[in-house]
């Protein structure tokens, strides 16, 4: 009786280390994982005898684990060990050994109690692109061999409709979370996602992922397209890169999901002097007045116009205490004559829209406190009052046209996609167990698009 309950907690134990491996197959495949679902590991009971025949076993690396921590945990014989390590290591870094990482390892249990096992093989997949393959050979020693994947871009497309929230919703279409949340961000400029949303919302996603050639692995690649229908506006926004400035988003008349520059970095400020030509207080004779100025009292907050990164913070001439954000490889802001910097600012720091950079001051050649900005478009003072948006938030000339007919493209490609009948509501285990497949389209990646697309104009 004993006996039947024993092997009968046993089974059921597989069967739940089994079902909890599928469960958790998904994410184990946005991490680097075995080739093929490996069997669960046995638990050898103690007056059982070991199986005559080789023995699969997966090992799992852990915090702080070398190579020959985790082989000689699953007790390989120490020589071997050293050996097998030795020849992996001819072909891996094993400084690259990661917690997430699994070694697959083949062994001939001990001949007696208590022996060591006889290390056959040796499997460790590091990355998506890379397997690794140990062997022993008939004279005992052992030889490592590597083998890169070529991956294969694909181009997916889903859509959904928003019944939870857009991030479990777009999650059961099983589209990578990275994905989700690159389009969270790409959508937070105009979706306040507490209050906007309604039942019936539709969404939409066109991104590209890369499969090894056994499409058992993959990895999120670049999202080229998010679509957004809420009751009262649809957005729709597109991956491009503009020919002089890096990759973003923009909406279908191609301007920029980045926010432009504020109008005044200082609260409360009243614009005293405006940009061109005028008699320098100073100074007294004409000049031209490269930037506005903002009049405030001293102390009084500045904040960076744009996110960007600081190129320049410290005392700089008639500017006396100065600071310059580069916000693009276009644009840079200055702000003089502070009284002081906020604390830790310095050169190549980050700094956010509206974030505090330093304080109104009037050092340098000034009569009163006051910020004097400039905004500077390849190296040159421009007059802001000019600039109606942050100039590369606009889409022109030939990026525009570019840019069209990358929209036309998608535009018809997202359109004419039907997603696959999602299967009525299923309790939770069932979604685990019939893995609805991945929206899949035999198109071209956003890549070869953008390149035809730049072809026809
Ligand atoms: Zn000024």
């Amino acid at each position: 009786m004993r006996w039947t309950s024993g092997a009968l907690c046993l089974i059921i134990a597989c069967a739940i280390a089994v079902t909890d491996y599928y469960r958790h197959r998904e994410v184990a495949q946005l991490t680097p994982a075995p080739p093929a679902p490996p069997p669960p590991p046995v638990k050898v009971v103690e007056e059982e005898v070991e199986p005559t025949g080789p023995v699969d076993e997966t090992l799992q690396v852990l915090k702080g684990d070398t190579l020959s921590s985790v082989l000689l945990r699953a007790k390989i014989d120490q020589t071997q060990v050293h050996d097998a390590v030795e020849a992996l290591t001819k072909v891996f870094n094993a400084k690259d050994l990661r917690p997430d990482h699994q070694l697959f390892v083949t062994y001939m249990p001990p001949k007696e109690k208590g022996g060591d096992r006889d290390l056959l093989s040796l499997y460790i997949r590091p990355s998506i692109e890379c397997e690794i393959t140990v062997e022993k050979g008939d004279d005992g020693s052992y030889r490592a061999q590597k083998e890169v994947k070529k991956l294969i871009k694909t181009t997916q497309i889903a859509k959904g409709e928003i019944k939870e929230s857009l991030f479990l919703d777009a999650k059961k279409l099983k589209v990578p979370p990275k994905v989700i949340t690159e389009m969270v961000k790409v959508l937070s400029h105009d979706v306040d996602f507490q209050r906007d949303f309604h039942p019936g919302d539709t969404f939409g996603l066109v991104y590209d992922t890369e499969k090894d050639p056994e499409g058992l692995l993959e990895r999120p690649g670049q999202l080229s397209f998010v679509y957004l229908k809420l009751k009262d506006k649809e957005l729709r926004f597109y991956n491009f890169k503009p020919r002089s400035s890096p990759p973003g988003y923009y909406d279908l008349k191609g301007s920029s999901t980045r926010k432009g520059l504020l109008r005044t970095p200082v609260d409360g400020a009243r614009l005293s002097s405006g940009f061109g030509s005028r008699r320098h207080p100073v100074l007294g004779y004409r000049k031209d007045h490269k930037g506005v100025d903002f009049a405030a009292p001293i102390g009084t907050p500045v904040m960076s116009a744009g996110d960007g990164v600081v190129e320049k913070v410290g005392p700089f001439s008639s500017y006396g205490n100065y600071i310059r954000v580069r916000h693009n490889s276009e644009i840079s802001t200055a702000y003089a004559h502070l009284s002081r910097f906020a604390t830790g600012l310095r050169p190549g720091k980050a700094v956010r829209q509206g974030q505090i950079i330093g304080y109104i001051g009037m050092t340098g050649r000034t009569t009163g406190p006051h910020l004097h900005y400039e905004l500077i478009r390849f190296g040159k003072q421009v007059d802001p009052k000019h600039v109606k948006t942050m100039p590369a938030g606009k889409l022109g000339g030939a990026d525009l046209s570019a840019f069209k007919a990358l929209v036309a493209s998608i535009n018809k490609r997202f359109e004419a996609y039907k997603p696959p009948v999602q299967p009525a509501e299923e309790p939770d285990d069932a979604e685990a167990s019939t893995p609805t497949p991945a929206a899949e389209n035999d198109v071209p990646t956003s890549d070869e698009l953008q390149k035809a697309d730049s072809k026809k104009v």
